[in-house]
């Protein structure tokens, strides 16, 4: 069966009805962006972009909807003084005063931030947003959650799921490669996030959705077997990352939490990104983090935490040997980043933060991951 399939078969088991619809990830689907909208009570659309996702997608996009007929207007999100665009309170207020009770719909055209951006505000104005991812970066297109930045601090809203997504595979391919690599990044940390969750129940009965984990596991084989084409950029290679990321986001919306998709790795990236906050540096995409902090997580599982666990011989310890022994070894998925087109320079985290973020990340979520179980049970140190 299709991996397209399984997902459609999964969620009528579970009866689970997706908000995104239609989901279209094709050559052509900007112009399946502008028939959707055609046929919606639409007169005034906002496209959000910044300078780069304008010139990818945005411009093409207010081209061809005025040709239909209908009255784009063009919000340019800016970047801070380092260059990025942030979801933070300046670029939501700088959005809100953009927009005008006219406006009946959002477009998010660009990658993680924009959207985080999009779906806030579309949510405290009750509009609609539709989403045009630009690259395939991360797995969060089609989910609720936004994290925005509020002074300094990063807190995820839950707030609304886009209307429709329209992903143009053309557009895609074209996307700096280092966002494909994030994308390929945010998808391989699913191998350990899915040992950790698979842990957390064995440890401490975190609630489990054996459906659940077989479709995030699905997607992440499907991206392992494409690697090299993703990192060539091949379009059925970059359909088959696109595809996975929103797979991996449906299986946490059908699951109701985060499990599936983040553990241990993620929560090391996290602790990376708010500490790059706090020092005022330029941000690193959220997958190239997690493709390191994957790297990490997993040769800290085989060596240290797997020898610890083998001092006493009971069923739990044996248990959780053999899923530290399911995972692959760190050369392999050094070797798949590689191939699509991730490098360690893309990740640059140094060794003093990379301990750190060993010994306290853990604290920065309430879930049972092996690194928590590795401090809190067989290793407790007081807090340093
Ligand atoms: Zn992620």
């Amino acid at each position: 069966m299709k991996l397209i399939e399984r997902v459609e078969a999964i969620m009528q088991e579970q009866a689970f009805e997706q908000e995104t619809h239609p989901v279209v990830v094709s050559n052509g689907a900007l112009d399946a962006l502008v028939d959707y909208v055609g046929d919606q009570p639409i007169m005034t659309i906002l496209l959000v972009v910044d300078e780069h996702t304008f010139t990818a997608a945005g411009k093409e996009l207010d081209l061809k909807l005025k040709q239909k007929g209908l009255k784009p207007i063009v919000h340019c999100l800016l970047p801070n003084d380092l260059g990025d665009v942030i979801a933070d309170e300046q670029t939501i207020v700088d959005l809100l005063i953009q927009v005008n009770t006219h406006v009946d719909c959002l477009v998010a055209v660009g990658s993680g931030t924009i959207h985080d951006v999009v779906r806030f505000v579309s949510a405290k104005i009750e509009k609609p947003f539709i989403s045009c991812p630009t690259a395939p970066s991360v797995d969060g297109f089609n989910s609720k959650g936004a994290p925005i930045i509020v002074k300094g601090v990063k807190t995820t809203y839950q707030t609304l799921a886009p209307v429709a997504l329209f992903a143009d595979l053309s557009i895609l391919a074209q996307a700096p490669i280092e966002l494909i690599a994030a994308g390929f990044g945010d998808m391989i940390g699913k191998y350990t996030s899915l040992t950790d969750w698979q842990a957390g129940t064995l440890i401490a009965d975190e609630p489990f959705n054996q459906e659940v984990y077989q479709l995030t596991k699905a997607a992440l084989d499907s991206c392992v077997e494409h690697a090299e084409a993703i990192g060539n950029r091949e379009l059925n290679g970059i359909e088959a990352l696109m595809n996975a990321l929103l797979i991996s986001g449906t299986a946490m919306s059908i699951f109701g939490a985060s499990h599936p998709a983040s553990g241990a790795e993620h929560h090391l990236s996290h602790y990376w990104e708010m500490t790059y906050l706090e020092e005022n540096k330029k941000q690193l995409f959220h997958g190239a983090k997690v493709a390191r902090a994957s790297l990490i997580i997993t040769q800290f599982y085989k060596e240290i935490v797997r020898a610890s666990l083998l001092e006493e011989s009971t069923q739990e310890r044996i248990e959780l040997v053999e899923l530290i022994d399911q995972l692959p070894d760190p050369a392999e998925i050094s070797k798949l980043l590689r191939l699509a087109g991730w490098h360690q320079e893309q990740a640059p985290i140094d060794e003093e933060l990379i301990q750190l973020s060993l010994l306290k990340a853990y604290h920065l979520r309430d879930r049972w991951t092996l690194l928590r179980y590795y401090h809190e049970t067989l290793h407790w140190l007081p807090d340093l």
